[in-house]
Order: structure tokens, then sequence, then C-alpha cells
């Protein structure tokens, strides 16, 4: 259930406040009724008017998004940096949509953009555990025991995460780096980077190669694609 000011907004009958207005003086209905609280809620099942004409729900969207660095993962900055979504507007895509989750400004990768705000919303829920995988550039070389604390659970921010798969792809002797490959379950802020500070080991570059069902395969950075059909039904 939605907000109906959010609801006709989302429509693009008008913003929101200018819905809010709408209903108040007397515009909408609900199932044939006229309804001029602001309070009211409604669901897709539930058919909206103005002036007597049926509102037409926008078409839900779903990308995907190789994320360069340097660009936020937010609608809007107010420091004027770009963001993902100015990626997909500047090549045409006019819908709203928003990201899925945070990727930090200097991570790469998968990230989910779409209009649809109930599957956001369960996305990005805390009891929606679901397997990403980061490839990681270390500094230093995991030790076995630093491996077996990151596979067990290590703590951070007073919180214990639940066990990461880790694989160790290269080691740079020269360099004292490593390449591993983590694959975590939730998505705390800063999660990769403080579980590997928390055993010693900064990270020097992220990059999220898969999101639960989805993987890269061949998009590069910057680069974005809709989402297929199987894709989106796997996901929710
Ligand atoms: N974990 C991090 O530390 N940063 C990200 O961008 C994503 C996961």
């Amino acid at each position: 259930m939605e907000r109906l000011q959010k609801v006709m907004a989302q429509a693009g009958v008008a913003s929101r406040r200018a819905s809010e207005k709408l209903i108040t003086e007397g515009h909408v209905e609900v199932n044939g009724q006229l309804v001029t609280e602001l309070g009211t809620k409604v669901s897709v099942h539930d058919l909206v008017s103005v002036d007597g004409v049926p509102i037409e729900p926008e078409p839900t969207e779903y990308y995907m998004l190789n994320k360069p660095r340097q660009v936020v993962s937010t609608a809007h900055d107010d420091k004027g940096r770009r963001t993902v979504v100015d990626i997909l507007h500047d090549d045409g895509v006019e819908t709203r949509v928003y990201p899925v989750g945070r990727l930090d400004y200097d991570t790469t990768g998968l990230l989910v953009l779409t209009n649809d705000g109930g599957l956001a919303q369960s996305l990005m829920h805390p009891k929606y555990e679901t397997d990403k995988v980061y490839i990681a550039k270390i500094k230093g070389k995991l030790s076995r025991e630093q491996e077996k604390q990151l596979r067990d659970g290590v703590k951070f921010d007073g919180h214990r995460a639940r066990g990461a798969k880790v694989k160790v792809i290269s080691t740079d002797d020269s360099r004292h780096t490593q390449i591993i490959e983590i694959t975590i379950h939730e998505g705390h802020y800063h999660q990769v980077k403080k579980m590997l500070q928390a055993v010693g080991h900064p990270v020097m570059k992220l990059h999220r190669e898969s999101y639960g069902p989805l993987s890269l395969g061949n998009l590069q950075a910057g680069e974005w694609r809709p989402l297929k059909p199987h894709e989106i039904h796997e996901l929710k």
C-alpha cells in the first residue's frame, strides 16, 4: 500500500505537493469514491481517477549497470558529483529510476536500478540475504588463520558478520598485494572494506561481480542494460 499522492506522482499526474492539493480540493476518486483525506493509502488493485480520468501506473523498469569509479550511487548528489542515475539519463532513459543499495564512490561493479519501489525495498531489507560476490585488491597477504576468521565471521562495528566465502585469486609478492574473491550475504555499510580491515588487510580496490542471480558478464564499466524477464523473475 502506498500513499495516494505518491501513487499519483509516480504515475506522472503532478508533483507530490500538487497531487495533495488535487486530493484536498476534491478532484480525486478511489474506486469511484471521492477522497479528500491525505492519509489515504491505495494498492495496485485500486482504481484511482483524477477528474474522472483513470491514472495509468508507470510501467516498471529494471536495469543493471557496471558502475564506474568516481560516480555516486544515489539519484542526486548535493556536491554536484555525477550519479549512477545520470549515466542512464544521459543515455536516454527517461524514467525516474533509483539504485538498489549502494556501492562506494570508488567501488565499481554491478548495481541494479529500478522504479519498482516494492522490489527495491525488499532487496534492501536487512532480512534479504543474497550472495554478493566481490573482487578485492588488498594490502598484504591473507594468512590461513585470517581466511578462517573471514569464513567464521569477523566482528566490525560491534556486529558479527555472517561467514564469507574467500578465494585467493593471485598474489603479488613484490608489491605485497593480493587479489581475492569474497562472497558476502548481508549488505552493511562498507561491509567488505570493514571485514578486511578487521583482519588487517585494507582494501585498495573493490569491484562487485555479481548480486544474487545477476552477473555482469561482459558489461564494461559505465555500460548498462535492461534486465531480462527471467532475471527480474529470479530477483523477486
Ligand atoms: N562493501 C564495501 O565496503 N563497499 C562497497 O561499495 C560494497 C561493499
